[in-house]
Order: structure tokens, then sequence, then C-alpha cells
């Protein structure tokens, strides 16, 4: 029934329906998600226990997709000691003055935590790429060079999951008017988002690429029906909590023979 979410093949993504939501319905699934993210919640406290290895999750998406909200549904039952989110804005100077990894590298979760990305290294082939802030022969090269640095994770103990929110361009004409109407939200907007949904045939093909380029095995990226929030949130909690299960994460060996203590 889900097997499309999952990138193994190249897609194109007017073949993808942002409001898809799989004859799920809503209460149900609600439910269901919580136990998911309690299961995550048990998961992580291993992961955390181990400091072995760890768990990157790579959330993109256009203005109002829902990465924020994505992010608070997915930890909400997890240690926030175990967590570390990072939110990549325009880089500054000194980022600029690097190689565009390097403060993609630095934000890389410990051993042993959940780290979620909202937004990532792929805006470097995405607004960098439609905005024209860097040539093609800046640009181009990167899809590999992203490769490169995601096999390096892969290998060095990281699980990697990478999720697209895709909305509909009506959506998020609907999420944007709703920031310039209401007062908890004004916050949220800017000008420029006007000027990126401008570009939405660009961004999509961008992102078209980017997703079909960069998704080996080992990093995988799944495309997520986001105009419902609740089928968002639902597919996220499912494919995180089937990949961390696969890990088999057990609880670490004592560090010591124990039968010879006894707390009096
Ligand atoms: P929302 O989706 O809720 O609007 P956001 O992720 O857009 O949140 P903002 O603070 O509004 O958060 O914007 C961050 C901005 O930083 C985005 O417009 C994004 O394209 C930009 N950005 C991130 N990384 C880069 C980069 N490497 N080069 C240029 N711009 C970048
Ligand atoms: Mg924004």
């Amino acid at each position: 029934m889900l097997q499309n979410v999952v990138v193994k093949s190249p897609i194109q993504l007017k073949d993808h329906d942002p409001a898809e939501d799989f004859g799920l319905k809503k209460e149900k699934t609600r439910q269901a998600t919580r136990r998911l993210l309690e299961r995550i919640g048990g998961l992580q406290a291993k992961l955390y226990a181990n400091t072995r290895r760890s768990v990157l999750v790579v959330l993109q998406g256009m203005d109002a997709s829902g990465k924020d909200g994505a992010t608070k549904s997915l930890l909400e039952f997890v240690n926030p000691a175990g967590v570390e989110v990072t939110d990549f804005k325009a880089p500054s100077s000194e980022e600029l003055a690097h190689d565009f990894l390097w403060r993609v590298h630095h934000a890389v979760p410990r051993y042993g935590r959940i780290g979620v990305f909202n937004r990532s290294h792929y805006e470097d082939v995405l607004v960098v790429r439609v905005m024209k802030l860097a040539t093609k022969e800046v640009w181009a090269p990167r899809f590999e060079q992203i490769n490169r640095f995601e096999l390096n994770l892969h290998e060095s103990g990281y699980l990697l999951l990478k999720f697209y929110l895709h909305i509909s361009s009506d959506e998020q004409a609907e999420r944007l008017r709703a920031r310039i109407q209401d007062p908890a939200k004004n916050w949220k907007f800017e000008g420029a988002d006007l000027r990126m949904r401008e570009r939405w045939n660009d961004f999509m093909k961008a992102y078209e690429d980017a997703i079909n380029l960069t998704s080996p095995k080992h990093a995988r990226w799944h495309i997520i029906p986001a105009d419902k929030k609740w089928v968002r949130d639902h597919l996220i909690a499912k494919y995180v909590c089937a990949a961390m299960e696969e890990m088999e994460l057990s609880w670490p060996k004592p560090k010591e023979d124990l039968s010879k203590y006894q707390v009096k």
C-alpha cells in the first residue's frame, strides 16, 4: 500500500499526490501514530545507552511544508537529552568561507542521539540552484559529493532517513495566507517566501533531481504526502520506527561482573 513512498527507482513528483491518505482513517491513524512514537521513545533509550550508533533524520520541503510540525511530532516521546535538532538557514559569512558540507558535518549528531536536520545540505542543490546563488559548475558536482559524504556517515554507524515533505502549491498558498493573517504566525512570514513560490516548478525539478540522484540503498528518500498533517506525521513515525527496529538495538552488557556486588 505504501510502496511508492520509499524511492527505489527514478520518480516524477507529478505522479505523487500531496493529498494522498492511502485510505487511512484520521482518528485511528492518529492513535496508531501515538503508539509508533512511544515505540520510538523506547528505541531511543537503547540508542542512547549504547552510544555507538546514531539516527539522522533529514527533513526537506518547500516553505510551510511542515518541517517544524513533523519534528515536534516525531520527537514527542523521546528524551530531549538524546536529541539534536538543527535548523539550516542561509549560511553565515563564516560558513560561506568553507566548503558547503563544513557546517553540515559539524551538526551531525553525537553517537547515541537522534539528530533532525530541518533543511540540510540539500539546500545547496535546491535553493542555491533555483535562485542562482552559485553556477552549475559549482552545484552539479554536489550530488556526488553528498553521496560520498552520506556513505561515509553510513559506514560510520549512522542510520540516514531522508524525508521530502510533498505539499501542493494550493496548500502552501493556504498556509502562507495564514502566516499573513494570523498574529500567532506572522513571525514565520518573509517576503522571500513569495519569491520562492513564484519559482515553484523550478523547485519541483530541483527536488526531483536531488531525490533521484541521491537515493542509494543506505540513504533512501521518502516522499511524504504532506497536505494532511496527520498523514505526514504517521508516515514519518512509521518509517523511523521500522528502521530503528531493524537496528536491533539491545541494552549494553554490564561493564563488570555484577554478581559480586550487593547494595546494603
Ligand atoms: P518554514 O518552512 O516554516 O518557512 P524555513 O525552513 O523556511 O521554515 P526560515 O527561517 O523561514 O525557515 O528560512 C530558512 C531559509 O534559509 C530558507 O529560505 C532556506 O532556503 C535558506 N537556506 C538554508 N540553507 C541555505 C543555503 N545553503 N543557501 C542558501 N539559503 C539557504
Ligand atoms: Mg521559510
